[in-house]
């Protein structure tokens, strides 16, 4: 059976929980992260609530192309173009947490070198 209860995103997406939103458009939303793992934590989340990365489909190809575009905008507006890093944690294993898609856009505008050892 599918689950048709609105996930904690598309709650704040709807403005039934608070969040500090930093962007908006017809496709997604950009927050600030409630837990931030560097002093740049942003979360940019599509309004179509795609469980994981790898529940998207071919007709997704559009929505996940411009959440990658919007993470550099943000980016830029952020200051932190120049050194940030962008995570997408797929099922529990990988440390997802919450069943909406969504891209972390990670940067610590003061370090520039935090991210020169890739751990990737
Ligand atoms: P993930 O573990 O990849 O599913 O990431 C979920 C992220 O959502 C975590 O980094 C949480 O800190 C963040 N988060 C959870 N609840 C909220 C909230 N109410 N507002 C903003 N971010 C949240």
């Amino acid at each position: 059976m599918v689950d048709t209860t609105p996930t904690l995103f598309t709650r704040i997406i709807n403005r039934e929980i608070p969040a500090e939103i930093l962007y908006e458009d017809d496709q997604c939303i950009v927050i600030n992260d409630i837990a931030p793992q560097a002093p740049v934590h942003m979360l940019v989340i599509p309004r179509q609530p795609i469980p994981r990365l790898a529940d998207a489909s071919q007709a997704d190809r559009s929505v996940l192309g411009h959440l990658m575009w919007v993470a550099g905008e943000v980016a830029r507006q952020a200051g932190v173009d120049e050194a940030f890093r962008l995570v997408v944690n797929n099922g529990a294993g990988a440390g997802q947490t919450v069943f909406h898609l969504h891209l972390h856009v990670l940067a610590d505008p003061s370090d520039k070198t935090i991210f020169s050892e890739s751990t990737m």
